[in-house]
This record gives structure tokens, sequence and C-alpha cells, in this order.
């Protein structure tokens, strides 16, 4: 888009622009299909992978292409303005498993994850919910207990995104499960792969939207996963999950973003083409204001997310932007495609126009990595903390 506020450099620009090209090409064509068949296609993040576009923060030396936060969301927004379902995959892979392995793994643990998944050759997942915790996901009650040189792990992990079909999965789990100790300290967290005795794959959910992405339950009955796939220090998954989901929510924002504008530019052509009272649609100004209102509020939730990345590339604390970012741009990806439905009119209502599916595709940016709700409380939280 070349309205953006804040100017791209040639760099971004050119990974704008191939992520744009690969989502007309490579996804448009399918998008309504894999909506209304609930297909993932895992065909298409292998070649996301070919082309670095799951790897974009990993280091070079892990076959990554070692970019800037904001650079790797502008092709973000590139995916999901074509297909929110592919842009969740890329985000919670780039930005929580893949993230958490360079961050807190060992050597070991990077060469043996890291390259594969920077390549698409290994897609990753993030299992913190259960079906009794979700946003007081610190009341987790998936067991892990000591045996030898494995943990046993035990319970069922709620909503995984791409949870079926990932090689690779973060696994938040109790390892101390003391009655003292009950809630976040005695967290740990455990890459586990689908290979592993006792994992299954359960329910599938019928979702609203997001429809082409996989969201599942995964069940651990008796998972023996070696001791060496511990991530980091014991007790402390919880604060990796936490301080992850700072940087997962900025991906969340840039689906949103993305989301947001697709139903802006559907919603602007379609202004210019509809004709009533004799003229098109466009002339009438209570259809410009809401049309003026879109881009306003799309452009400010672009410019507090840019904000936002750059603050986590300064190596600044980042939670309350964070926080912010992904609560902006999340209610105005709901209000904008509202209002494009609005402007559409009947065509908007159905399924042979493009803003039914970005309507249904929106609501749940409000939902998870912690809802509206749970924003507002880590920004009022943040603003006590400071004594603002
Ligand atoms: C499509 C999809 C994909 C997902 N992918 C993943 C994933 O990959 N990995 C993962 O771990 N999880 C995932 N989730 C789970 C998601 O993060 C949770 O759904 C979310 O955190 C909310 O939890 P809940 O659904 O249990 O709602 P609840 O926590 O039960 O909340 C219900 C309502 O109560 C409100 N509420 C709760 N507590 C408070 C409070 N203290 N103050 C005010 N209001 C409150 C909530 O805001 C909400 O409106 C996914 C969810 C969906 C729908």
């Amino acid at each position: 888009m070349s309205w953006a506020l804040i100017p791209l450099t040639e760099e971004q620009r050119e990974i704008q622009r191939t992520a744009a090209e690969f989502a007309r090409s490579e996804i448009a064509p399918h998008s309504d299909l894999w909506d209304r068949q609930a297909t993932f296609d895992r065909g298409v993040l292998a070649r996301m992978g070919e082309l670095g576009f799951l790897g974009m923060l990993l280091p070079p030396e892990y076959d990554g292409l070692g970019l800037d936060t904001c650079t790797y969301l502008v092709a973000l927004e590139e995916i999901a303005a074509v297909d929110a379902s592919v842009a969740v995959a890329m985000s919670v892979h780039n930005s929580l498993p893949t993230q958490m392995i360079l961050r807190w793994g060992t050597a070991e643990q990077r060469e043996r994850f890291l390259r594969p998944m920077a390549r698409g050759e290994m897609l990753g997942a993030f299992a913190l919910s259960e079906p009794e915790a979700g946003s007081d996901a610190a009341s987790l009650r998936m067991q892990a207990e000591r045996d030898g040189d494995c943990w046993v792990l035990n319970g069922t992990k709620a909503w995984v995104t791409s949870g079926s079909d990932a090689e690779v999965i973060l696994v938040m789990a109790r390892t101390d499960s003391a009655a003292e100790r009950r809630g976040a300290r005695g967290i740990s967290t455990f890459i586990v792969t689908p290979d592993l005795p006792g994992f299954h794959v359960g329910k599938k959910e019928d979702k609203m939207g997001l429809r082409a992405s996989p969201t599942v339950q995964l069940n651990f009955d008796n998972l023996r996963v070696p001791a060496a796939n511990l991530l980091g220090g014991e007790g402390k998954g919880f604060v990796y999950a936490m301080q992850s989901l700072d940087n997962g929510r900025l991906g969340i924002a840039a689906q949103a973003l993305g989301i947001a504008r697709a139903a802006l530019e559907h919603a602007t052509r379609y202004a210019a083409e509809r004709r009533q009272f004799g003229k098109p649609i466009k002339e009438f100004q209570a259809i410009q204001f809401k049309l003026a209102d879109m881009a306003t509020r799309i452009t400010a939730s672009r410019a507090l997310l840019y904000a936002a990345a750059a603050a986590k590339d300064r190596g600044e604390p980042i939670t309350q932007f964070s926080s912010m970012s992904k609560l902006f741009a999340s209610e105005t990806a709901m209000w904008v495609t509202t209002q494009a439905i609005q402007i559409f009119g009947g065509y908007g209502y159905v399924k042979e126009y493009p803003v039914e599916r970005l309507f249904r595709d929106a609501k749940v940016t409000e939902i998870y990595e912690g809802t509206s709700e749970i924003q507002r409380i880590v920004i009022a939280r943040e603003l006590f903390a400071r004594g603002e």
C-alpha cells in the first residue's frame, strides 16, 4: 500500500512485493475453496519456507533471513490481506516456537530444529491453552513427571493452531505440582515432536472463520519426552510463554491489519462500481465517511504496529505497546470488516463476495493470543506499574 504513514526502506518494499506477489499467485486462487472445505494446504507453507518466509526472524546461521521485526510484519500483512488462515500459521511459526528455541534453546536444540524450521520443512506450533485454562493460562493442568532421562506428559491441550500438522510443538506443562507452587512458577516448556508415542491429535474445531487453519486438541497419554527436550530452565516455561506472546501479539496485529486493509480495498472498489439512484454509491457522503474512517483507523493501526516493532528491535520492553497494538488492530479489523459489509449491502452478506470471509476471519483476532479484555488488563497494569 502506498499510503503507509511510515516510509518503508527499499529492502522492505522488495520483501513486501515478493510477499504480495506470492499471495496473489499461489494463495488467492485457492483461498475460497480452502475456506469452504476447511482445507489446510501444507504445500503452500513449504513453498513459503523455500522463499524464507518461515525463517524471517532467524539469523542466517540457521538458514533464516535475519530480518528486523518491522520487515517481517510487512510481509505478514501481505499474506493476511489475501488469506488470514495462511497468515496465522506464518505468524505462530515465526513469532513463537522458532523464537523460543532461538532464545532459550540449547546449542543442540537449535542445531536440530531451527534450520528445518527456517526452511519450512518443520512447521511449529505453540500449545499453552487447555480446555479449562484460557485467559487464566497459569491454571493449566498438563502434568510432566520426571522418570529417568525422560519427562512423562499427561493431559490435553486445546485450540492448537497447526497442531495436527506441526512437526515441532512447544508444550507448556506443570513440572512442580506441589500445592504451594501451583500457578505460574511450576510450569516448564517442552519441545514435543508428533512421532513420540502417546501423542494423539484430538478434536478438530469447526470454526466460524480461519477455516483453512486447523485448530485442534492434542492429547498426551504417558508421552515420554527426552529430558534433552526441556526448553531452558525448569519452572520458567510460563515466563517464556508470556514473553513470547509479546512478540506473537505483534504478528496477530499484522494479521488483523491485513484483513482490515483488504476489506477497505474491496469496499473502495465496490463503492466506485455499485450504482444506486443513478450514481456510484461512492458519491454519497455516508459512504465516503465510512471509507475515510476505515482508512484512518487502519493507518493508525499500522503506525502503532511499526512503532511497537521498532521498540522491540531497539531492545526496549514492549509488553504494553504489543498489547495496545494487538488490541487496536484487532478491534479495527472487526469494525472495518463490519463497515465493509454495510457498504456491500446484501452482497456483503453472501459468500460470493470477499468481505464475508474477511468479517468471519477478523473476529478471532480479538480472541487469541489474549482476548481484548486481557490486552486491556495488561495495558492498565503497566500504567499502574509506572504510576501513570
Ligand atoms: C482459532 C483459535 C486458535 C487458537 N490458537 C491457539 C494456539 O495456537 N495455542 C494456544 O495455546 N491457544 C490458542 N488459542 C486459544 C486462545 O488463546 C484462547 O481462546 C484465549 O486465550 C481465550 O481463552 P478462552 O477461549 O478459554 O476464553 P476464557 O478465558 O474462558 O474467556 C471467556 C471470556 O471471559 C473474558 N475474561 C476472562 N478472564 C477475564 C478477566 N480477568 N477480566 C475480564 N474478562 C475476562 C474473556 O476476555 C472472554 O471474553 C486459539 C483460539 C482460537 C479461537
